[in-house]
């Protein structure tokens, strides 16, 4: 899509029923559930064109949702999930995809959790999205990059390098900080703030995770299915994670890693290490490995890494061998006692330490944002500011892996939508010239 001119401080300004700051995936959903309202709506977009994070998601594959009912959606996020019910009513799994149906996105399901569409590509969603902005004439100012917000005489005053707008009701859809070059900056934060609301601490989420060991990069051929990861510290004993594993050359990655770094990242705020313990071998524990053993040593003297590697990669065998001073190549029959009960130890619960992520370059999600106390589930309105709605990344709330995050982002941005542009100053003076260009005028 070739986007329009930025704003230019010459355009004449006028008095939009809403504006939302940020074309991401939940400020183009709510613009369209605000347009369909029968708002005027503009929506400002810093980068020159719309949805970038969406166009990356899922490996450029988009899983916009997931199948679980709301309940253990909301369970699944954890820590304040429940903030997101009224949002997940109005536009939960099942409505999410009859609303990409209606805009000609049509969507799958092929592992009886994943949502994807039909295409298997996100640029078909974003199309969708951008269809439907253009058919309801949206307008949206490209390259607008907002600086900041004000409320002055009963209006928004949303400023940028061309000028003013004006608005009765603001809608603030900046994201968080994850992927910087898709246009994440976090000033949302800040307009935010600027109306009084306060923020908690931001962490890279669904990110890569750093180890203090050098091993890993040995392992970094092979995907390790079902590994178990738990955090090796009595405090955090419950942060413990199964799925797919990846070493990487200075760590772990696999989508595993990217949901337990959620609550890692938090711990790192204040250590400065993580102990993990990690099984690698599809949780087989220490009486499986007892019952194993036995069964090598019934079935010949063979070398202990070639038995092994009947359970894990080459590799990784050696490694867990080298941890605990055992020579890969040595024989089953001289594998005794103490030594043998060690290597079971390693093998059931391998050690490594994490010193950090890789940081918000590599991060899917952001936690931490906008105090979920200052605005209202309901609505998505502020608490602080009458007029000002919040949605999507922005806020304090993420979840993990598997289309939460989007589905979030839209189910949000829409119920925002509803409410946005209904407020008493919706009532007041009707639309002046357009300081943009419509999607309808622009093509
Ligand atoms: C690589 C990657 C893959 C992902 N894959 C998935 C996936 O498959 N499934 C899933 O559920 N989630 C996935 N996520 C997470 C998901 O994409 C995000 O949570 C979601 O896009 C957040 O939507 P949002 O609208 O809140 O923010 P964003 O999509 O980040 O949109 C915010 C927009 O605001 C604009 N903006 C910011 N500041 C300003 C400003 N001052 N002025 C004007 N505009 C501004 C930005 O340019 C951006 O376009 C992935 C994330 C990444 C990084």
């Amino acid at each position: 899509m070739a986007p329009t001119s930025p704003l230019s401080s010459s355009s004449p300004h006028g008095l939009y029923d809403l504006t939302i700051i940020g074309g991401g995936a939940s400020g183009m959903v709510a613009a369209i559930s605000a347009a369909r309202r029968g708002r005027r709506t503009l929506i400002c977009e810093k980068s020159p064109s719309l949805g970038r994070k969406l166009l990356a998601s899922g490996g450029q594959r988009c899983n916009l949702s997931n199948t679980l009912s709301t309940d253990e959606f909301m369970e699944r996020v954890g820590r304040d999930g429940r903030f997101m019910g009224p949002a997940l009513e109005q536009l939960g799994g099942p409505k999410l995809r009859e609303f990409f149906h209606g805009i000609g996105v049509k969507t799958v399901v092929h592992d009886g959790f994943r949502v994807w569409p039909e295409t298997r590509k996100s640029s078909t969603v974003l199309e969708g999205l951008e269809q439907e902005l253009k058919r309801l004439e949206v307008e949206v100012a490209f390259g607008c990059a907002v600086s900041t917000t004000d409320f002055q005489e009963n209006e928004f005053r949303i400023s940028h390098a061309g000028g003013v707008i004006r608005s009765r009701e603001l809608l603030i859809a900046t994201g968080g900080l994850a992927l910087p070059k898709s246009g994440a900056a976090g000033g949302g934060y800040g307009f935010a703030e600027s109306f009084g609301h306060r923020s908690t601490p931001r962490f890279p989420a669904g990110v890569p995770l750093l180890s203090a060991e050098q091993w890993p990069a040995r392992c970094t051929a092979h995907t390790i299915g079902k590994a178990h990861l738990q955090v090796a510290l009595k405090k955090y004993s419950r942060v413990a994670r199964t799925g797919d594993l990846i070493f990487t050359k200075n760590g772990l990655r696999g989508p595993v890693v990217l949901d337990i770094s959620r609550e890692i990242s938090t711990i790192l705020e204040k250590l400065d290490e993580v102990p993990l313990w990690m099984n690698l071998c599809r949780g087989k524990n220490q009486e499986d490995w007892q019952l194993i053993f036995k069964a090598w040593r019934k079935e010949g003297d063979a070398p202990l890494c070639a038995k092994l590697m009947e359970h894990l990669p080459l590799e990784l065998a050696e490694v867990l061998c080298e941890l605990v001073e055992i020579e890969p190549s040595s024989r089953v029959h001289a594998l005794k006692g103490e030594a043998r009960d060690e290597l079971i130890r390693v093998l059931v619960k391998t050690p490594l330490t994490i010193t950090g992520t890789t940081g918000f370059d590599g991060a899917f999600v952001t936690r931490g944002g906008l105090r979920l106390k200052e605005v209202s589930p309901d609505t998505m309105e502020s608490k602080l500011q009458p007029g000002l709605y919040l949605c999507g990344e922005v806020l304090d709330l993420d979840g993990p892996c598997g289309g939460f995050n989007l589905q979030w982002a839209f189910a949000s941005g829409y119920l925002a939508g509803c409410g946005l542009g209904t407020g008493s100053a919706a009532s007041r003076v009707g639309s002046e010239g357009s300081p943009v260009e419509s999607w309808g005028r622009a093509r």
